[in-house]
């Protein structure tokens, strides 16, 4: 069997070899730590290559220029088309990016993350391998107490006698660990001896996902409402990201993570300078964070 296609097949490139260059850079991957034994890692990306001069966001207006065809004259520019694509949520030219990363995270953050169902993921088996000696353990300044306003979150740091038996209570669920072993050890199955250890313990998997279903992922990720952990990771991949679609990424920040939902009743009060005309305490909590943010207040 020939290694290569059929010559005949063969359509030639445009723009041809050598006017491209690997986006990125010929790297192995990207990687960022996290946290005490957890990363991101950036494997791949398509396109791997993008003509010289531009970004990955070439595939993105490519994508674009097929259905919009010659009718996109007053959006013919590169940037201006790729930020009224995001604007009006025309999403699918987006999806046409793909990333390929290898993470490393605690069970508790793999379990928020594996919600996110657009991805293609393939998990470390704790079946078939035996599960590492790696635990999270929050540092003493992302130590913190439950917050009074937020019933998902935390916010003020606790103070040190709370850490040190935080610690301690860290230190006894870890030291399962070596019974983990003792039951590998006598012959238990990996499949059931897993099945006491606590969820600090790391897990990792290489995850898919095109450019579209990541902005939605990191919007909900990179939001102060997610947990801490999960953020860190989401923002790691954002700036592995970042580079190599700087276009899409920023039309990203200014149109979706750091833009702003009105709802019809907000636009009301808005426009009325009235009161929300509504009763419920926790949509005017979020209209006050909202006047807030926009400096109304
Ligand atoms: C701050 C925060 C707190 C949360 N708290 C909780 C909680 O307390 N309990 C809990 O269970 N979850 C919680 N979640 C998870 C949340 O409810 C979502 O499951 C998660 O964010 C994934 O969102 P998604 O479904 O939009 O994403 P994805 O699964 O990535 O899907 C992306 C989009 O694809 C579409 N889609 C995908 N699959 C389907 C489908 N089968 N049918 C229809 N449309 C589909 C939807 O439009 C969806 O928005 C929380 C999430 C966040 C960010």
């Amino acid at each position: 069997m020939e290694p290569s296609p059929n010559p005949e097949h063969r359509v030639e490139k445009t723009p041809p070899e050598g006017e491209v260059y690997d986006v990125m850079e010929g790297a192995g991957r990207w990687e960022i730590k996290i946290h005490d034994h957890g990363l991101v890692a950036l494997l791949d990306v398509m396109p791997r290559f993008a003509p010289v001069g531009k970004s990955a966001d070439f595939a993105i207006v490519q994508a674009a220029r097929v259905s919009y065809g010659h009718g996109t004259k007053q959006v013919n520019e590169d940037v201006g088309l790729v930020r009224y694509l995001a604007r009006h949520r025309h999403t699918t030219p987006f999806e046409m990016v793909e990333f390929k990363f290898h993470h490393v995270m605690p069970i508790f953050v793999a379990r928020q993350w594996i919600r996110h169902r657009t991805a293609n993921v393939n998990e470390y088996s704790a079946r078939y391998s035996v599960v590492k000696d790696r635990f999270y353990r929050p540092s003493l300044e992302s130590l913190r107490q439950q917050s009074k306003t937020n019933r998902q979150g935390g916010d003020q740091q606790v103070d040190s006698m709370t850490a040190d038996e935080f610690y301690r209570y860290l230190d006894v669920v870890e030291s399962h660990y070596s019974d983990y072993q003792a039951m590998l050890d006598k012959g238990v199955a990996r499949e059931l001896a897993r099945i006491g250890l606590p969820l600090n313990v790391y897990t990792e998997w290489y995850w898919k996902i095109d450019l579209h279903n990541l902005f939605h992922f990191l919007s909900l990720r990179m939001d102060p409402h997610a947990q801490r952990e999960i953020r860190d990771y989401a923002n790691a991949m954002f700036s592995l990201v970042q580079p190599i679609v700087p276009i899409a990424a920023q039309a990203f920040l200014d149109y979706n993570l750091d833009s702003m939902r009105l709802s019809r009743l907000e636009v009301e009060a808005l426009r009325s300078g009235q009161p929300l005309s509504s009763e419920n305490k926790r949509e005017q909590a979020e209209w006050e964070e909202k006047r807030r943010l926009l400096g109304l207040l």
